[in-house]
């Protein structure tokens, strides 16, 4: 049987895992919870990186630092987790859906200026797949309409946009550590902060509103309440799985490249006859290889593949289900303009088997078992 995914693991996790317990640190904010984030700082480049507990997380303290407030408008495509949009609604934001790209599944660039209005206040890009959304459009937009840019880089770690990573462009990039990403620590996140000035303040958020960061570092003798806040800091003991991990990264990214490379090859043939479609990549985003997905001619004919590989111990999953066809989607968001292709894109689309330990042979034998079905179809 292959399942779809195997959460990462490289087999120091325990041992770091022990340390933090030995260290006597298992709250948040501990030795391995800096090590994480000066990796991932020095890795992207960025002003601050802080750990939370989830992407969900960091993208609600994006929503609190962007001072959403009800009624605010956030652009985002229809096709991307809930989390995207939830972290906005939350703080009474209206989520305004515009249409993905058929080839990367990223939102149109050229879609988000119509959809702006005077209540616009975020643009949240989702680089699916790792692969990066149009960013020297969406920034210069987001530039010209004086709006913030949240990226949704749940899948990016470790991809690049013209050289540059991704997360790293918007004022906020949010990273997820779940274990289904490619990097993982269970469950976890981080937040990137570009500018400086926004340090102060997110510290404040994640530690339930106070000063306590400051305090920690000796700037403050004693922490208060300082504005309004949560608890989004993980614990010492994830950040020690996330730690070893981030120490193997480029060969965690190398080992999924690998394969991801070895489907492209294998399935090439298959696309080339014009029955499915594999995945776009432009020529200047360098993806993690952290998805694999292909695309069948139609809903029904996924739903035959996708039983015709579980008969055979393989396990694919489809994925979004468009957020403006959801109950919440449709109390707290609006399509701007035609669905052209998030829906019609999203029934076709079905995921292969990826993670770290994925083997070789394992992946020859997806690739022909997705050959045999067109055979024999
Ligand atoms: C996984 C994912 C999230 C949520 O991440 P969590 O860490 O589970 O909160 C958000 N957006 C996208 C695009 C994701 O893939």
């Amino acid at each position: 049987m292959i399942n779809f995914n195997v959460p990462p693991f490289t087999g120091k996790e325990f041992e770091y895992m022990k340390e933090a317990v030995e260290n006597q640190k298992i709250c948040g904010d501990g030795p391995f919870t800096k090590k994480c984030s000066e990796w991932i700082e020095a890795q992207t480049g960025t002003a601050k990186c802080l750990l939370t507990t989830s992407c969900t997380h960091a993208t609600e303290l994006a929503a609190l630092l962007a001072d959403i407030k009800p009624g605010d408008e956030v652009i985002l495509p229809s096709y991307t987790f809930v989390s995207t949009a939830d972290a906005f609604v939350l703080r009474g934001a209206k989520a305004v859906f515009v249409d993905i790209r058929p080839d990367t599944m990223n939102i149109d660039e050229k879609l988000i200026e119509d959809a702006i209005t005077e209540r616009t206040k975020v643009i949240a890009p989702v680089h699916y797949a790792g692969v990066g959304c149009e960013m020297d459009s969406i920034m210069d937009i987001a530039k010209r309409h004086r709006l913030m840019v949240v990226e949704d880089a749940a899948q990016g770690i470790m991809a690049s946009y013209k050289g540059k990573p991704l997360g790293t462009f918007g004022e906020f990039g949010c990273f997820s550590f779940h274990e289904t990403k490619n990097l993982s620590m269970g469950e976890g996140g981080a937040l990137l902060i570009r500018d400086e000035k926004y340090i102060e303040d997110a510290e404040i958020y994640r530690e339930k509103g106070t000063d306590r960061s400051k305090y920690f570092r000796g700037q403050v003798d004693k922490y208060r309440w300082q504005n309004q806040g949560s608890s989004y800091l993980p614990s010492d003991m994830n950040a020690a799985y996330l730690y070893a991990q981030l120490e193997l990264a480029e060969e965690i990214t190398q080992a999924r490249m690998e394969r991801w490379n070895q489907y492209w090859e294998l399935l090439t043939p298959l696309a080339e006859t014009g029955r499915i479609e594999l995945p776009y990549i432009p020529a200047y985003c360098a993806h993690n290889g952290h998805m694999f997905y292909i695309k069948t001619k139609d809903l029904e004919e996924r739903t035959r593949l996708d039983g015709f590989l579980k008969e055979r111990g393989i396990y694919p999953t489809s994925h979004y289900v468009p957020l403006h066809s959801a109950p919440a989607g449709i109390k707290f968001g609006r399509f701007h303009g035609e669905d052209k292709y998030t829906t019609k894109e999203s029934e076709r689309l079905l995921r292969l088997p990826l993670f770290y330990k994925l083997t070789a042979d394992e992946t020859t034998y997806i690739a022909k078992q997705v050959k045999a079905f067109y055979e024999i179809n």
